[in-house]
């Protein structure tokens, strides 16, 4: 590192203009080519200590695959990137590397720390476009089977790291396609469905079964999996909707923001003319919320021809959404109504008209130290929309907990495992992403998914051994 000269400013990345993407649901995003991948990783100053992999919860060597890229030799830096992880192509799109591994990067303190994510992202496409990666070798069978429940980023992962270590993996999953969130929440012009089903399909190539249409709680209890597997991934995310419970929520046109963006991805309303999928297109749209999953309900109805308003009770500072897509979403029109919470909604023949609203205020810090929003008495304002998205939050679905006896839940309804271990209270079985932390992020669902991993590998030889 000594003597090198610092590059305080990114390769930028290349992505469509905000009066192009608008009409459409493709990529905004284009990604980098290999040079320019190449001119970015060689920014990496290559630390002896790399603080950077302290920030990723699944521990890529990034100061390995970045010095291939370096090398321009992305088919090594493919197989080092997936020593550690699986899904690169999800993760270099969608995880939060601002608050993860180069929010470590000390390249960030005299400038833009490396673009981590750009260049993961770069080397999964590259793969993906026909590059050949050096084979790696198949592990020995251990006879030992294990079931994944979810195929979320937690199910997908601990469900790849299984399948290496030799394991026979079946993921069971409630729906008709694999992804979780991935593929039913977030749109296309993030993450386009491609790029899922092609790391999917790559866990499949490893040996790992999908079985689809499959609700446990339902088509099986988590008592039956236990039986016939050695061990058992709780991995069902919390995708529970949840309301304001102000009066006129029941209205035609008001949306939990999971049932809008399904309707919109899974259920390829997006997709018009060719799917017909029922939901309101054009007019006036609002969403109350400051996550990404906010930003993602806004955008998708941005590109479905709405007006758009988004209604948040903090200010722009607290918003929890990736910096990245609030930018893209202000570029792209989208209204941002700050300080502002939503009171009633009213309406006409039974269909939304308009939100009321009230002004808040930033008063003291709450319990998530964020300073806490206060109404601004008798200070109220109408915003007309024929469609509102709730965009706050979800909770943890009873299905499968509610039919399996000694399954310890917190009392919110989240499965219990240990930090460490992710192991529940009933010993073969554990739980990670959503289900046991409630809404969180892509790369922390993975980290947990890797973890358990590693501990159910351990339980199951430790019992074959006896
Ligand atoms: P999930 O992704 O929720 O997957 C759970 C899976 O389990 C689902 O497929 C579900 O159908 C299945 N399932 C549920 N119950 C059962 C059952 N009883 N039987 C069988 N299968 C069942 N995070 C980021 O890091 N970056 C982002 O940009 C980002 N954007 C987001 C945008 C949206 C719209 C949403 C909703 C979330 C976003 N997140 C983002 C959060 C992130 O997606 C989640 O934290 C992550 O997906 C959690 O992973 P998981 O594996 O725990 O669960
Ligand atoms: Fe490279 Fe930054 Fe990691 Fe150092 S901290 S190895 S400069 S990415």
């Amino acid at each position: 590192m000594a003597g090198k000269r610092l590059k305080p400013v990114r390769v930028p990345v290349r992505r469509r203009g905000p009066e192009e993407r608008i009409k459409d649901f493709g990529e905004v995003a284009l990604g980098y080519d290999l040079d320019e991948a190449a001119a970015e990783a060689d920014r990496c100053l290559a630390c002896k200590k790399p603080v950077c992999v302290k920030g990723c919860p699944v521990g890529i060597d990034i100061p390995g695959f970045v010095g291939e890229l370096k090398a321009k030799q992305p088919g090594a830096a493919v197989t080092k990137l997936k020593e550690e992880n699986l899904l690169p192509g999800i993760c270099g799109r969608v995880c939060p590397q601002e608050r993860q591994c180069e929010a470590q990067c000390i390249l960030g303190r005299k400038g833009d720390p490396l673009a981590i994510g750009k260049l993961e992202r770069f080397v999964a496409d590259w793969e993906a476009e026909g590059g050949q990666a050096p084979a790696v070798s198949r592990p020995e069978r251990s006879g030992l089977r294990v079931a994944v429940v979810g195929s979320g980023p937690s199910g997908l992962t601990a469900a790849g790291e299984l399948a290496r270590k030799g394991h026979d993996v079946t993921i069971f999953e409630a729906l008709h396609v694999a992804g979780g969130v991935l593929t039913y929440g977030i749109p296309e012009f993030r993450l386009p469905q491609w790029v899922v089903d092609r790391e999917v399909g790559l866990l499949e190539s490893m040996g790992v079964k999908l079985v689809l249409d499959f609700v446990v709680g339902r088509t099986a209890t988590l008592q039956d999996l236990a039986r016939d597997f050695d061990s058992v991934f709780i991995g069902i995310g919390a995708g529970l909707p949840t309301f304001m419970g102000i009066p006129g929520e029941n209205l035609n046109g008001v949306y939990s923001a999971n049932e809008f963006l399904t309707r919109a991805n899974l259920m390829k309303a997006s997709s018009f003319p060719e799917y017909d999928t029922p939901i309101k297109r054009g007019g006036t749209a609002c969403v109350v919320g400051g996550g990404n999953v906010a930003m993602d309900s806004a955008r998708t109805a941005l590109r479905m021809g709405a007006e758009v308003n988004i209604v948040y009770r903090r200010s722009r500072v607290e918003m929890p959404a990736r910096k990245e897509e609030v930018d893209h979403g202000a570029e792209e029109g989208i209204v941002f109504h700050m300080l502002t919470n939503p009171v009633e909604v009213l309406g006409e023949g039974g269909y939304c008209k308009a939100v009321v609203c009230q002004r808040m205020e930033l008063g003291e810090p709450d319990e998530s130290g964020r300073r806490r929003p206060v109404p601004i008495e008798g200070d109220y304002f109408t915003i007309e929309t024929d469609t509102l998205v709730m965009a706050i939050g979800t909770r943890a679905n009873p299905l499968l907990a509610a039919t399996a006896s000694g399954l310890e839940l917190n009392k919110r309804g989240y499965v219990v495992a240990s930090a460490d271990t992710f192991a529940t209270s009933i010993p073969g079985i554990y739980a990670g992403g959503d289900i046991v932390t409630g809404s969180a992020t892509v790369i922390e669902a993975m980290g947990a998914g890797k973890v358990a991993a590693d501990q159910m590998d351990g339980f199951m030889r430790v019992g074959a051994a006896r």
